[in-house]
């Protein structure tokens, strides 16, 4: 399983594709990527291999921010529903997850009574709890890190706004996840081998650890919202 993003000036969709095929050696069921542009978010999922889900990706949308995902089903039946990107009932938020949430179903019973779910993963919890949040009155920053303390288990998290074209949110604990950092744009990935394709200088994430990332800027912060400072190492892999 894997997760990649990609926020800069170029089209987003192929960046996240061959990333993803990258990742594929990490084992995956299903796959699936969302990116945005000034329309909205558009989500393309697929049980099977990155090639079924290339084979739906719309080529025509062009869009300068996406996030992507090969899962490995632990909470759910591989199927095309259970496939992230999982989005909040108003569409407003999209996530990409890998781990395990241990209290999902706590979580779901205490805040989300009357949420309908449109899949049965643990990740779709996460989103929809984000979105209470917000919903509630908070920032999405803000949203994103109350839910992160809440939340016991691994996790390795994207999340797009719809409503905020700058930011990709990301979050890691215990499941692989850094950062690659480029001129004019920044990427995400599980491994530094889905990214090499547009850089080699990459910053580890530690666990709980939670980061802003925009085309100029990667801002790492603990889930108390202070900021860590942290200089890129550059990957000596071949791409
Ligand atoms: N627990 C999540 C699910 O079953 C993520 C699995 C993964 O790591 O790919 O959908």
């Amino acid at each position: 399983c894997g997760i990649v993003g990609y926020i800069g000036n170029n089209d987003s969709k192929e960046i996240l594709l061959k990333g993803l095929e990258k990742l594929e050696y990490r084992g995956y069921d299903s796959a699936g990527i969302a990116v945005k542009n000034d329309e909205g978010v558009q989500i393309f999922k697929e049980k099977g291999r990155i090639a079924d889900l290339r084979a739906i990706v719309d080529e025509t949308v062009f869009a300068q921010t996406g996030i992507g995902h090969t899962r490995w089903a632990t909470h759910g039946v591989p199927s095309k529903y259970n496939a992230h990107p999982h989005q909040s009932t108003t569409g407003r938020l999209t996530l990409v997850h890998n781990g395990v949430i241990e209290n999902y179903d706590l979580l779901k019973r205490e805040y989300l009574e009357d949420v309908s779910f449109q899949s049965d993963t643990d990740t779709e919890v996460v989103v929809q709890l984000i979105e209470k949040f917000v919903y509630d009155g908070l920032e999405v920053e803000e949203a994103f890190r109350k839910t992160l303390t809440l939340l016991k288990g691994s996790y390795a998290f994207a999340l797009l706004d719809n409503r905020n074209d700058e930011t990709i949110f990301v979050a890691k604990n215990k499941s692989p996840l850094l950062v690659g950092v480029g001129e004019g744009f920044n990427v995400v990935a599980s491994d530094a081998m889905a990214m090499l394709q547009v850089t080699d200088q990459f910053l580890e994430l530690m666990d709980k650890e939670m980061v802003i990332v925009t085309k100029e800027k990667v801002t790492i912060q603990s889930l108390d919202g202070e900021v860590v400072s942290r200089e890129p190492f550059t990957a000596e892999l071949d791409a």
